[in-house]
């Protein structure tokens, strides 16, 4: 039980639940947390105004650089429901100062969208609907296999493309440019977090194929092997880029589905060397 000299004052509970129109802060949950009581009197609140970090010296994300003041200040609290105010100080590795934050914030920002909005929109599951569209994306051969045993370089690069293709616009096609699937650019992610999470990921995937046009130029790397064509790459600092710098792609895209709850992608199925 946090110190009562740094428990939050009435004035910032009821803060933190309003800024989030009393709703549990946790994407996953969003429960209200306040309704009528059977007696018409009281409300019923199952809303707890919860600490970032804790009040108590070696207690959940106990921060011994903050005054008490700062401990007790709306910028440390965070609303949610019981069951998830339990849940975040039982597992502080996974639910850690930074992952709160971005909590905090999306649910203000949902808060001020249901405000604006003519009906009550479930954005949070919108922002996942999109994630699972862009990780469908994700799900071919050019983002598991090694540069070197990938098939045509050319078909390569226009799986890359294709790929930022998707995420910029919604549209996914196939190689012979057929519409397979639509869905919305990365834009309409509320998330802010997310939506720069997948900025990064399109900054990288468009220096993936500056990076292999340069070496296609130079003629970096020569083609070997009958029917199955392999690729030697002269450059074996080069080849470890293109391998690791789409397990790092990979890398980003599962922590947007992990914090999202949902289920992601594995990379790479093979070592980076021989
Ligand atoms: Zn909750």
């Amino acid at each position: 039980m946090a110190n009562n000299r740094d428990e939050f004052p009435q004035k910032i509970k009821d803060l933190l639940g309003n800024r989030v129109g009393w709703r549990c802060s946790n994407p996953d949950c969003r429960k209200p947390t306040r309704g009528a009581n059977d007696d018409p009197q009281e409300i019923t609140n199952i809303g707890v105004a919860s600490h970032i970090c804790t009040a108590t010296i070696g207690g959940p994300r106990y921060d011994p650089q903050m005054s008490p003041e700062e401990r007790k200040s709306a910028e440390n609290g965070i609303w949610l429901c019981q069951s998830c105010s339990k849940l975040i100080d039982d597992d502080i590795i996974r639910y850690n100062v930074d992952l709160l934050y971005i909590w905090k914030e999306n649910a203000e920002r949902l808060a001020i969208a249901e405000l604006q909005s003519a009906s009550p929109v479930s954005t949070n599951n919108k922002d996942k609907v999109l994630l699972r569209f862009y990780v469908q994306c994700f799900d071919r051969p050019a983002f598991q296999d090694r540069i070197s045993q990938e098939g045509r370089i050319e078909d390569f690069d226009q799986a890359i493309e294709d790929t930022i293709i998707a995420l910029n616009t919604g549209v996914l096609r196939t190689q012979d440019g057929v519409i397979i699937k639509q869905s919305e650019g990365k834009s309409a992610i509320i998330n802010h977090a997310w939506r720069e999470k997948l900025n990064t990921i399109t900054d990288m995937l468009v220096a993936l194929r500056k990076r292999l046009k340069i070496a296609k130029d130079e003629n970096l790397y020569s083609t070997y092997g009958k029917g199955e064509v392999m690729y030697c790459f002269y450059d074996q600092e080069l080849e470890t880029w293109f391998d690791l710098t789409r397990e790092e792609i990979i890398k980003i895209l599962s922590s947007i589905c992990q914090e999202a709850g949902i289920s992601g992608l594995h990379f790479p199925r093979l070592p980076y060397r021989w």
